[in-house]
């Protein structure tokens, strides 16, 4: 058909990774990479140079010492510089910094590498090229049609692929509202309402904070050091639990083209810090939470298969759990009513999660309408029409005037 609006492509990113067992060649090269990374770091600490340019001007012949593929020396460089640049940043801010200096053995390159059959071929040394073996799962990712690998990163056990795809933007006649808890993940609009368990992420959240807390050593640096392995661990887990429901909520988004509109939550964790008279329990349990983490998913996963995201701001948000999505009305809590809450003008009993989906998927589309013409069309039935969707959408209560406002503009 496509009589509606133009084709937007968007280039979509993202990553996939695997295990790899290093051979002695790629050890080598790791460490030669990461001294080639510090010796381009102290030729710019000692010459002032922080640009990548003048950097790679400055310290491409200094590399000539090493033994390695040009490619790698360009990507060191380029990796110098990224470090020099956080560490400016950080001495502009009035942060105290120390000398920066690479310390793990990792190898970023766009350059130099080739896939073949069944491995990644890249080069080890000057004139040496080793093929790296990919696993299934690693092939079946790259396979997928239009997906080109751009980069790989190697650390000591992992290989990295960052690869990227031409998309068509989906072209959405409809929203989604993704409704973030400590317990769970409510999606949902006026048609249908999904909640997804996340009571797991909490329990292991729980025991995290436990075992950290169990820790009865006085030295601060190896608390910390095995508070920061307790949490990463924490946070691979609840990623892995996020898969599923972040990928079901892509999935039926996309199988009904809605796009999904989730809350701006940038700025969050200031909500729950120290003197903001919350106790010390709830803080820790509101900060140990996987927001971020699924939000980074739904986001990366959408965009993979070129559906819109809106992400709405704090201020288009506000009282979008507490507002009926019927009439506007504020909704009323009670101790006995538990979760659920309580419109005294349409005399209903509503769920806390399903009210916040709802309400944001409203106001997504009022924005939607607002910033995509192709997609004013579809607010005025003319899409949902040529679709052939049986059920061009009501929007009653006071959302309605807002929205035939915004797309009147
Ligand atoms: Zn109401």
């Amino acid at each position: 058909m496509g009589g509606f609006g133009s084709c937007h492509w968007l280039l979509a990113v993202k990553s996939v990774w695997q295990r790899y067992a290093p051979t002695r060649d790629i050890l080598g090269l790791l460490e030669m990479f990461r001294r080639m990374v510090n010796e381009s770091i102290r030729i710019g600490l000692a010459y002032n140079v922080y640009s990548l340019r003048n950097l790679s001007l400055l310290s491409y012949n200094q590399l000539a010492q090493f033994d390695s593929p040009s490619c790698y020396k360009l990507c060191a460089i380029s990796r110098a510089a990224g470090i020099l640049a956080a560490r400016n940043k950080s001495v502009k801010r009035g942060f105290p910094t120390k000398t920066p200096y690479a310390v793990r053995q990792q190898l970023v390159s766009c350059y130099g590498f080739k896939r073949n059959n069944e491995g990644l071929e890249i080069p080890v040394s000057r004139g040496k090229r080793l093929s790296i073996p990919l696993t299934k799962h690693t092939l079946d990712v790259i396979s997928q049609p239009g997906v080109k690998v751009r980069s790989f990163t190697l650390s000591r056990n992992k290989l990295n692929l960052c690869i990227s795809r031409d998309v068509v933007l989906v072209e959405c006649a409809s929203t989604v509202g993704v409704d973030r808890n400590l317990r769970n993940l409510t999606a949902g609009n006026d048609q249908q309402i999904r909640h997804y368990d996340l009571s797991e992420t909490v329990r292991i959240a729980r025991t995290t904070v436990r075992i950290i807390a169990s820790l009865r050593r006085d030295d601060t640096k190896i608390r910390t050091r095995i508070a920061s392995k307790y949490g990463g661990r924490r946070t691979s887990r609840t990623g892995h639990l996020l898969h599923n429901p972040t990928k079901a909520i892509v999935a039926l988004a996309m199988q009904q083209k809605e796009a999904i509109v989730l809350e701006n939550i940038e700025g969050i964790r200031s909500l729950y810090r120290k003197g903001n008279g919350q106790t010390r329990k709830y803080r820790g349990r509101m900060n140990g939470w996987s927001f971020g983490e699924a939000q980074r998913q739904i986001e990366y996963k959408a965009r993979w298969v070129g559906l819109p995201v809106i992400r709405l701001s704090r201020r288009e948000t506000r009282g979008s759990s507490v507002s009926c999505p019927r009439c506007g009305e504020r909704l009323q809590s009670d101790k006995r009513l538990k979760r659920n809450l309580w419109c005294s003008n349409c005399r209903v009993v509503m769920d806390r999660d399903r009210v916040a989906a709802i309400n944001l998927a409203r106001r997504g589309r009022v924005r939607f309408a607002r910033s995509r013409p192709p997609i004013i069309e579809a607010q005025g039935g003319a899409v949902e029409a040529v679709k052939g969707n049986p059920t061009p959408t009501v929007i009653p209560g006071v959302d309605a005037p807002k929205l035939t406002q915004s797309t009147k503009s």
